[in-house]
């Protein structure tokens, strides 16, 4: 636990009691503050009531007196698509509104830094995709070249939940536009920015304000290097704007697909081999090809960030070719977990959006796709233009009709995840993969991805166990 410094002695209001909204409770009374929060679910306020947190209801007359500060948990739209009347009646009161990341880069630092002897480093992800994997595989390169390292943000840990950083400790962050949106503090020493896409418009207003949400861990942040994925207009443009001239390798710009010229420092990942490139020289060379755990170009984007990242730290070029062949992969994400009779069975239920799935389409051989879900903004379009290997589409989903007739392509309208298995298995021939790669969420049947993704893989199981 990172306790919350400079609150000692104050009321903090936390408003959302979720998991992040508990972790930053305790974080604030370890640090000598006094928590007060507020859920409109009573179960959660029971929860928090019950670890001796007094809940108030906050947009009461009277609600935010004797408070220095709110915090909101990123499950809770702040201002689109309707400003949200606790954070209103913050604002109102004059309240400075934070969240969780906010406290933990005003808190990390401590006076036992000054005997350390390096002092410990955070690298913060972000980006619409890839943020986990790209998360994930820089924990564990470091892992593997013996760095003390914690993983934390948006992707396991709440990031008040850590231990506080030892001796040259690096601690790891994934965080998401809403949770870069809030924070008043973002100093990462080294921040990567994977890509953009469409997702989440609704909670920013648009494209416009998702972009401004991600791009602030780079504007208000001044991190020492930044890790930028050129391939859209808005990362190119971010890197445009942060480095002082062509040759200034605090930027390090990564692409998939392209080869970067140019006198700076680049990494990039062209026919499955990644390439760094550093004052117009070739500084080293990673086949990508053999690696399981990051299979098709979107995976070589993410390895390029994370080669990047860690090269900032000095890693050594060989040491992270090692430790991208032992990278276990994240459930949920390009997962093969079973093969039978020559057809593959690969989950992805974290393809929640057009961008990631369509990359997820151009992975694979001959794919029989389930798809369908909660549709989200923008359209479908993309799909299609990366559907050259789909043999058919099997759609689930609520609206499974309605979204199947999006799709130009031969589809099923399937609803369930058992049909579609059930469909999809019938039809698979030897050399084909079966894959979950939703482009939609998965509210309308799920709880969350990762239910709709055990769903998968236990229909698939249970089918191979008994062919019928
Ligand atoms: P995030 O944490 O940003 O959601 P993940 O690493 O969990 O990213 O990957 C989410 C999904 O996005 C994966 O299931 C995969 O289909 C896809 N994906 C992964 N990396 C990329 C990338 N670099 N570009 C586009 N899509 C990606």
């Amino acid at each position: 636990m990172i306790p919350v410094r400079g609150v000692s002695g104050q009321q903090v209001a936390i408003l959302g009691l979720g998991r992040s909204g508990l972790t930053a409770a305790r974080a604030i009374r370890a640090g000598g503050g006094e928590p007060v929060c507020w859920d409109d679910n009573p179960a959660a306020r029971a929860s928090a009531e019950n670890e001796g947190f007094a809940c108030r209801n906050l947009t009461r007359a009277g609600g935010f007196d004797g408070v220095v500060r709110l915090v909101v948990s990123p499950g809770i739209p702040h201002l689109y698509p309707v400003p949200n009347p606790v954070v209103a009646a913050a604002l109102e009161s004059g309240v400075l509104v934070d969240n969780d990341v906010g406290l933990f880069f005003g808190s990390l630092a401590t006076p036992a830094w000054e005997n350390f002897e390096t002092v410990p480093r955070v690298i913060a992800v972000t980006g619409s995709n890839g943020k986990s994997t790209t998360a994930a595989v820089i924990h564990h390169i470091l892992e593997e070249a013996g760095h003390a390292s914690q993983l934390a943000g948006n992707i396991g840990r709440g990031v008040l939940d850590i231990d506080p950083p030892g001796d040259g400790e690096v601690v790891v962050l994934e965080l998401s536009s809403y949770q870069t949106e809030l924070a008043r503090a973002l100093t990462p020493d080294i921040a990567v920015f994977t890509n953009l896409s469409p997702d989440h418009l609704d909670r920013h207003g648009g494209i416009g304000g998702y972009f401004a949400a991600k791009r602030r861990l780079f504007a208000e942040g001044g991190p020492d290097r930044a890790v930028i994925g050129v391939d859209e207009a808005e990362g190119a443009y971010l890197a445009g704007q942060l480095a002082e001239g062509p040759p200034d390798d605090r930027v390090i710009r990564v692409s998939s697909g392209r080869k970067l010229t140019g006198p700076g420092w680049q990494v990039f990942a062209r026919k499955g081999f990644l390439s760094e490139y550093r004052k117009g020289r070739q500084a080293a060379s990673i086949d990508l090809r053999p690696v399981p755990g990051l299979p098709g170009a979107h995976n070589h984007q993410n390895a390029c960030a994370a080669y990047a990242a860690v090269r900032a730290l000095g890693v050594a070029p060989r040491v992270i070719e090692q430790a991208f062949h032992s990278y276990p992969g994240l459930p949920h994400r390009s997962q093969r977990f079973a093969a039978a009779d020559g057809v593959v069975f690969v989950n992805d239920s974290k393809a929640t959006n057009v961008d990631s799935a369509a990359r997820a389409l151009s992975a694979f051989g001959r794919i029989r796709w389930i798809c369908g879900g909660l549709q989200k903004e923008g359209g479908l379009e993309a799909l299609n233009a990366a559907a050259g290997a789909v043999a058919r589409a099997y759609v689930i989903g609520r609206e499974a009709a309605g979204f199947a007739l999006q799709l130009e392509m031969e589809t099923e309208v399937c609803t369930t995840m058992d049909q579609a298995v059930a469909r999809a298995m019938e039809d698979a021939e030897p050399g084909d993969t079966v894959l979950l790669a939703p482009a939609a969420a998965s509210f309308d049947q799920y709880d969350n991805f990762e239910q709709r993704g055990e769903a998968f893989m236990q229909a698939v199981r249970d089918r191979l166990a008994k062919p019928d």
